[in-house]
């Protein structure tokens, strides 16, 4: 007989997970729907009951947010512009109901190619708190997301929170752009975030830009971003970013869109997305 448990402690899931291996169900909105038709038989962990995980805190030198924060939750939430992007994407989970039980965490380990969580933590350089009875670990994101659909979470492990570091410069902002085949409820064709420091002459201080959908895990630009230094922070910063800059891209053809748009649709995304943000800081 199949199990289900659903803890309202932290120790107690981490202490299931340790005894044998469970799947986590959070939203559910991931879950659910990949096993339409498929009987229930497998040991459930609800995590849903951990009222610890769903809160966002400010540390010294990053913020805190839980693996169970929604992304209604997030684009409700009193953050900083540094966290613009995240929040764009936020509201492009779905529809409200999506949106109302979906989770960070959930987007996270699910690990499709087509998240969008994950290139606006990527660009905000972001890590996962990884929790096991034994340890904590910070992993950070780029190391955590491995391939379509395969995390590097131990089968004994809680992604319990997402890390955001500070950013270095005051002046300092973020920002989202996603491409489907319409302007609401659609998996992104292309989706890019980008984070951008600025430094007291005006100048770009450091630039950080992530492109999801167009390759098994969304991947940063770092040709671009060593291109994007120095440069003036203004409504032209687009245009430093090179056709050769998106070589870490490897878009397919699929029920969407050809490979060859994706590259196109991805250069002009990455262009649009900072001529967007630097007018802003
Ligand atoms: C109609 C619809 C529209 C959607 N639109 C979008 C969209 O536009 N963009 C987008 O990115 N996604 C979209 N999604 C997918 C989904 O809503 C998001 O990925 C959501 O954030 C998943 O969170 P969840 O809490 O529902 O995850 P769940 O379904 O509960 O879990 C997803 C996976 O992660 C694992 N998991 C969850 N939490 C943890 C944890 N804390 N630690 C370890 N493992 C964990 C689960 O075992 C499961 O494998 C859509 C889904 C639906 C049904």
């Amino acid at each position: 007989m199949p199990s289900y448990q659903r803890p309202r402690a932290l120790e107690e899931a981490l202490a299931a997970l340790a005894a044998a291996p469970r799947v986590v169900l959070a939203g559910g909105t991931d879950y659910y729907p990949a096993r339409v038709g498929e009987p229930c038989d497998e040991d459930i962990l609800d995590i849903t009951s951990l009222e610890a995980l769903r809160t966002i805190e400010e540390r010294s030198d990053h913020w805190r947010l839980g693996a169970l924060v929604t992304w209604s939750a997030l684009a409700g939430a009193e953050l900083p512009p540094w966290f613009d992007g995240l929040r764009l994407a936020a509201r492009e989970v779905g529809g409200e109901q999506i949106q109302n039980a979906g989770t960070l965490g959930g987007n996270l380990c699910n690990a499709s190619p087509a998240a969008d969580g994950v290139p606006p933590l990527l660009a905000l350089d972001a890590a996962v708190e990884l929790s096991s009875l034994e340890s904590r670990e910070v992993v950070p994101l780029a190391d955590f997301i491995l391939g379509n659909r395969r995390t590097a979470r131990r089968p004994d492990q809680l992604l319990t929170a997402v890390l955001v570091p500070k950013p270095g410069a005051a002046r300092a902002g973020s920002h989202f752009l996603k491409l489907g085949a319409r302007r609401y409820l659609v998996i992104s064709i292309v989706m890019v975030g980008a984070a951008l420091e600025i430094d007291a002459d005006g100048r770009v201080a450091a630039a950080r830009l992530a492109v999801g959908a167009c390759a098994p895990v969304a991947r940063r630009l770092p040709d671009a971003e060593a291109a994007l230094r120095g440069r003036p922070c203004d409504e032209r910063l687009g245009r430093w970013v090179q056709p050769a800059h998106l070589a870490p891209l490897a878009p397919i053809d699929d029920v969407r869109a050809s490979a060859g748009y994706r590259g196109d649709v991805a250069l002009t995304l990455v262009r649009r997305t900072l001529s967007e943000l630097a007018p802003r800081l």
